[in-house]
């Protein structure tokens, strides 16, 4: 067994706490990451305060891991000891289906395993996060990391960045086409990163009027003020795409009345409550409501590789393991420029 420290949820309602437990020794085809960084996403958040239901505690969110691997089972072919390393939002999936035989195993028809907040495909052990200093980790669902990035601003991409990248190339969005991100969180600002490297016209849709500057500077062309009604009208109808990764409550409609003919909204935030979508909104313009989950393993690590020869990685502020009930604060007032990584050197 392979001691680590971490920080654990263990109720919906009290602040994260110290938590150790044991990972389980590294098997054959296992690699064991020292984790460095891990971002903080607000499915962290939903899930430690079980907004979603089902939440299993203790339960050690985070999954959006970064590291060094300093283990490896004697099967592991792609990794060696001193490689930098990533794991992302699944662990495992059942490798059989023909979804998982796509690499698309994050629609397993078996469920994928979820990093945390999930039973392994033992049945017995709790899926615990990377808010802790170690994770064992069958090789298909590690991914190598550039050296060429700084470490701490690639964590984020291993949820954020692939949960944004995957939908916008499957939409195929390329040179002009006119994408609109709404929400300038930890995904927005990867999306709006994504949507302009791909050539597309970036549109950002946002409730905080305060940050037109940064998503100007991120790569939006345009910013629209969600809240005034007077600027939503000059874009009726206008987008090819929305990604919507609103994390809160809202309605549909507004966005909706915003695409253009054949115009493909695509939900990736997932709010606790569902919303309603108005049959005569969704006819006009024969407008479609699409959703996504993160990336498969293959995809991933595309993005990962598109990353490193694009320079695109996170705009993070690095915290300490013990500053992540105030930065859960922080996150639910809007307030992230544009993603917290945990710097698990807090914890050693
Ligand atoms: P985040 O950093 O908190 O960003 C969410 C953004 O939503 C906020 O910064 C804010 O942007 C906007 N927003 C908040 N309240 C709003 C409201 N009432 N109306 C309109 N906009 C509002 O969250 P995140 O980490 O990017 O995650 C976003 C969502 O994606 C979460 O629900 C998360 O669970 C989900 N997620 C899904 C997947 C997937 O696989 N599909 C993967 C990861 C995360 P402005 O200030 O610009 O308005
Ligand atoms: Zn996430
Ligand atoms: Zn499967």
């Amino acid at each position: 067994m392979i001691p680590t420290k971490a920080y654990a949820a263990y109720d919906p309602t009290t602040p994260l706490a110290p938590y150790d437990f044991n990972r389980r020794d590294v098997g054959p085809h296992d690699v064991q990451v020292e984790i460095m960084y891990c971002g903080v996403c607000h499915s962290d958040l939903h899930q430690a305060r079980d907004e979603w239901g089902g939440s299993i505690y203790p339960m050690v969110p985070g999954h959006e891991i970064v590291g060094k691997v300093i283990k490896m089972g004697t099967h592991v072919t792609k990794f060696k000891e001193g490689d930098l390393a990533g794991v992302g939002v699944m662990v495992d999936s059942c490798r059989v289906c023909d979804h998982c035989k796509q690499q698309l195993e994050q629609y397993c028809v078996e469920e994928m395993t979820g990093t945390y907040n999930a039973m392994e495909r033992d049945g017995k052990t709790i899926a615990q996060g990377g808010y802790s200093t170690q994770i064992v980790t069958d090789e298909r669902y590690v991914y190598s990391i550039s050296p060429k990035l700084d470490l701490k601003a690639v964590a984020p991409l291993l949820c954020a960045g692939i949960t944004t990248y995957s939908p916008l190339r499957h939409v195929g969005v390329t040179k002009g086409t006119k994408v609109a991100v709404a929400g300038l969180g930890g995904l927005g600002h990867l999306g709006v990163k994504f949507a302009a490297s791909f050539g597309a016209e970036v549109t950002m849709l946002s409730t905080s009027p305060s940050k037109e500057k940064d998503a100007r500077e991120l790569g939006a062309h345009n910013f629209v003020l969600t809240t005034d009604n007077e600027q939503l009208k000059k874009y009726k109808g206008y987008f090819d795409v929305i990604l919507n990764t609103v994390a809160a409550n809202h309605s549909y409609k507004t966005y909706l009345n915003l695409l253009a003919l054949n115009g493909k909204m695509i939900i990736v935030g997932i709010p606790p409550k569902a919303s309603e979508v108005p049959a005569g909104t969704l006819l006009s313009n024969r407008r479609s409501i699409v959703g996504s989950m993160i990336g498969g393993t293959k995809e991933t690590q595309e993005m990962l590789d598109y990353c490193a020869e694009h320079n695109i990685v996170a705009d993070i502020e690095l915290i300490k393991m013990q500053d992540i009930n105030g930065a859960y604060d922080r996150m639910l007032k809007n307030d992230v420029k544009y993603r917290f990584v945990i710097d698990l050197a807090s914890l050693k």
